[in-house]
């Protein structure tokens, strides 16, 4: 498998290539075609100048005798070499002072540049490129020839200077395209260095986290996608410690609370094998009461284990939540009677109904009446009421438990939904409170789409509502 790094460079080095292939080889052929422009331009103009010179030349003395001076002063720093021939084609000027005398055709010398006067052929001249002149007979070389519409031959020499002038001009393009090459490389590579670098670094954390070390985090060094998929990994990381902590907390407590009835049970049972105490009605009440406490601590953690993973199967149906609410006060009465405090209701006579699980709702109420009443002295009230109520623009009930309790701590109120939380941890467990009631109202509430709050003074007491959509 090629590594990312490798298939990114792979695909840079490919495009530079490409790029600074083809740009330089385009720029090579548009230099190339526009400097041929321009050489044909100059060169008509040569040509012309040469023609009507010799025209004139002609006219004058009606000869081509002692024309050579005239064809060198013509060449002048042109490149190549000027033949003038007669009508007939006997060469009778040549720069270079070789073919003088000789007939154009033992040179195979063709399209000729024509000299009239007055509509009289006066001759031919010839411009050959500069390669000829050296070799002698190689004239053809290094020129290039195109007919025009007027009949002058219009002919591309391109002279030694101008093709070293041509070729240092290619070579500066393609020196220049390396370079941008080469610099385009090295960008990409720190570039692709860049993007590697915190992929390692995450993939590196992502084995870490993996083995277990959830406390792992990446650096994120960059505010683009590879920052944000480091933030992403970095909240990712801390959201399956914080589920560990509470995972390994959870465990510390469920242990500690079955240890205490647990503890109670066998002492007692050991207390009887050994004679110590008798198998009477007394010692045998504490061994099931502990034993409940166990079947009721065991039933809790059911449920916030069901709700929490969202498989806490509802019996959704239409339910009185008025008749609900009622049924619950007449419950908790009896008891409230006992300990000599005061049940007030305030329920609508007309029915509320609301989708629901009936079994459910009774058990957040029955959990807020008996913790009302468990935090409440002698002589003391509990309110329970109904109302309709919007909250956040739906429409819904709300249930109301107030008491005149002891009320609960400012530190403390933040916490209480929370699982084994307790306020006063020794006093509320030998009162048999697990710390779980207030935990499963609130994942009860949450998964019939309502909230549940608390409000409290201490000393004054504590109201708990909860609220339901319709
Ligand atoms: P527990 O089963 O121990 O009562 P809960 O989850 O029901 O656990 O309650 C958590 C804590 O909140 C309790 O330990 C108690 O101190 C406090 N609490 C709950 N309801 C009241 C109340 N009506 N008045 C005062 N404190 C309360």
């Amino acid at each position: 498998m090629f590594r990312l790094s490798y298939k990114i460079f792979g695909a840079l080095l490919l495009t530079v290539l490409l790029s600074v292939g083809l740009t330089s080889f385009a720029a090579n052929q548009l230099t190339a075609s526009q400097f041929r422009q321009y050489i044909i331009r100059g060169n008509t103009e040569f040509i012309t100048g040469v023609e009507s010179t010799l025209g004139m030349y002609y006219t004058r003395y009606q000869s081509w005798d002692n024309v050579s001076t005239i064809l060198v002063q013509l060449l002048g720093s042109n490149g190549g070499r000027l033949l003038l021939s007669d009508a007939g084609g006997l060469i009778v000027a040549d720069t270079q002072n070789k073919w003088v005398g000789h007939l154009t055709d033992e040179y195979n010398l063709s399209d000729g540049n024509t000299i009239s006067v007055s509509g009289t052929l006066a001759g031919y001249f010839y411009w050959l490129g500069s390669e000829s002149s050296a070799s002698g007979s190689g004239y053809g070389k290094g020129m290039h020839s195109s007919q025009n519409n007027t009949g002058n031959s219009a002919i591309t020499i391109i002279t030694e200077p101008q093709q070293q002038l041509l070729d240092e001009m290619n070579r500066s393009v393609w020196i220049s395209g390396i370079l941008a090459g080469l610099a385009a490389l090295g960008l990409g590579l720190l570039l692709t260095n860049q993007i590697i670098r915190p992929i390692n670094a995450l993939n590196r954390s992502a084995r870490q986290v993996a083995r277990g070390k959830f406390s792992q985090r990446v650096k994120v060094e960059s505010r683009d996608e590879l920052g944000e998929l480091a933030e992403s990994f970095n909240h990712m990381a801390k959201s399956l410690e914080t589920n560990e902590q509470s995972r390994q907390r959870l465990l510390a407590d469920i242990a500690h609370e079955l240890r205490t009835p647990l503890t109670v049970i066998e002492g007692t049972v050991d207390g009887i094998l050994d004679g110590v105490f008798e198998a009477d009605t007394r010692h045998l009440t504490t061994i099931k009461e502990e034993s409940a406490t166990l079947t009721r601590l065991i039933k809790d953690l059911r449920d916030i284990s069901l709700a929490e993973s969202g498989k806490l199967k509802l019996e959704i149906a239409q339910v009185d939540i008025a008749e609900i609410i009622r049924r619950q006060a007449s419950q908790i009465s009896i008891l409230a009677k006992d300990k000599s405090v005061s049940l007030v209701t305030d329920i609508p006579e007309n029915s509320s109904v609301i989708s629901g699980d009936a079994t459910r709702l009774n058990q957040i109420t029955a959990n807020l009446l008996s913790n009302a009443l468990r935090h409440t002295s002698a002589g003391g009230q509990i309110t329970l009421s109904l109302k309709n109520m919007l909250y956040k623009d739906k429409s819904g009930v709300m249930v109301s438990v107030a008491d005149n309790g002891e009320g609960i701590p400012p530190a403390d109120l933040p916490h209480i939904f929370d699982r084994f939380y307790r306020v006063a941890t020794s006093r509320a467990r030998s009162e048999g409170g697990s710390g779980l009631g207030l935990a499963i109202v609130k994942e009860m509430t949450e998964a019939h789409g309502g909230y549940v709050w608390a409000e409290s003074l201490l000393g004054k007491g504590s109201t708990f509502n909860y609220w339901l959509p319709r």
